[in-house]
């Protein structure tokens, strides 16, 4: 019996040795010390024989047993380490490499951050804003707001109409509108002064090379109330072209001409890139403003009593807007002049490209 308890103890040893996985391990627990293998049918026998056989057979097959236990351990330990090893190679993963990027993520469009950022300019200065239809009316494009009958800007080759037949009555007739302002009586149209808002939004124009295209964005600003005067204007503005191009800013206004206000202005910031001075500091001259020390940055002006007076009188905006009480300014400011100059790019119609290359460097 020794001598068989030998011989399965020398063979189980080299079979356990030479497993070659974790599963084949397994199958050899089960094969030599499993309910059926020979070892413990062997050591269940152990009680039959002989008092002097029994001692000597019976520590001789539980130390078998627990030479094969160890054995067993200890294999299946190099194994799992070997196979992780293995895995690791196989599936070249490199742990020390950083992790997957996120998927890219998207940004507003310049043109539609430098909206909200001049929005919420204004509403911390107590404006409101307002959206209009871009598809208006001659009325409210033109009459209302104090353009006269042969105006330019009328002319079917300045301005993109819509349907000029069907429309009927020449109030009536409809057009893409070619400035945000005939919101400003719409506005005054629903709500009594005072009435501070600010209106942006797209605008069209026939006009397409690369300093203009058809489609721009403009921001609007109209302030009514009693004693609203030329002073409050440049203070408001001031406000706007520190918050946009620097806290250093100084701002000038120059006479000039728009039918809807009077008198009227245009505005100036000075120079960000040459601090107003014209050159830079190595003495050459400053490309942005050309030399001039001050930049173009939109128009302005009182507004026309005649546009006061266009607003009739309603229910939704009693008292109403009479130009004996009430005054008031306003200003229009290209949206995408303003990134232009912001962030010195040379052709409009970039922004309406939508090429990634260009839009990622102004996310
Ligand atoms: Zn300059």
């Amino acid at each position: 019996m020794i001598e068989q308890i030998e011989s399965i103890r020398s063979e189980a040893l080299v079979a356990i040795r030479g497993a070659a996985s974790s599963s084949e391990l397994e199958a050899l627990r089960v094969r030599f010390l499993g309910r059926k293998a020979r070892l413990p049918l062997l050591l269940r026998e152990v009680r039959m024989l002989s008092d002097a056989e029994r001692g000597k057979v019976g520590r001789a097959a539980n130390e078998a047993r627990a030479q094969i236990e160890a054995e067993i351990e200890a294999r299946a330990h190099a194994l799992r380490v070997s196979e992780l090893d293995e895995r690791l190679a196989r599936e070249r993963d490199d742990l020390t490499l950083p992790g997957d990027p996120p998927l890219a993520v998207g940004a507003a469009h310049v043109i539609s951050a430098l909206t909200r950022e001049l929005e919420d300019i204004f509403i911390g200065l107590g404006y409101s804003v307002l959206e209009g239809p871009e598809i208006e009316t001659v009325h409210y494009n033109f009459d209302a707001l104090n353009h006269s009958p042969t105006h330019p800007a009328r002319d079917e080759s300045d301005t993109f109409y819509i349907d000029a037949e069907t429309h009927g009555g020449e109030g009536a007739r409809l057009l893409l509108r070619t400035h945000t302002s005939p919101m400003q009586i719409r506005a005054m149209e629903a709500h009594p002064p005072p009435l501070f808002v600010v209106i942006p939004g797209r605008v069209y124009r026939p006009d397409s090379d690369a300093t203009h295209t058809p489609q721009f964005h403009q921001l609007e600003g109209l302030a009514v109330g009693e004693g609203i005067t030329l002073a409050d204007l440049k203070g408001t503005l001031l406000a706007f072209a520190r918050a946009v191009f620097g806290s250093e800013r100084e701002v000038r206004l120059r006479p000039h001409f728009f039918p809807f206000t009077e008198p009227s202005v245009e505005v100036d910031v000075s120079c960000f890139a040459c601090s107003g001075r014209g050159d830079l500091a190595d003495g050459s001259r400053c490309a942005l403003c050309k030399g001039e020390g001050w930049l173009e940055v939109l128009g302005a002006g009182e507004v026309d009593p005649n546009v006061f007076a266009a607003v009739p009188d309603t229910a939704a905006n009693t008292p109403g807007y009479d130009p004996e009480r009430v005054q008031g300014f306003a200003w229009g400011m290209g949206i995408e002049r303003i990134a232009m100059l912001r962030y010195g790019i040379p052709d409009l119609r970039l922004y309406f490209e939508n090429d990634v290359r260009f839009l990622e460097q102004l996310r």
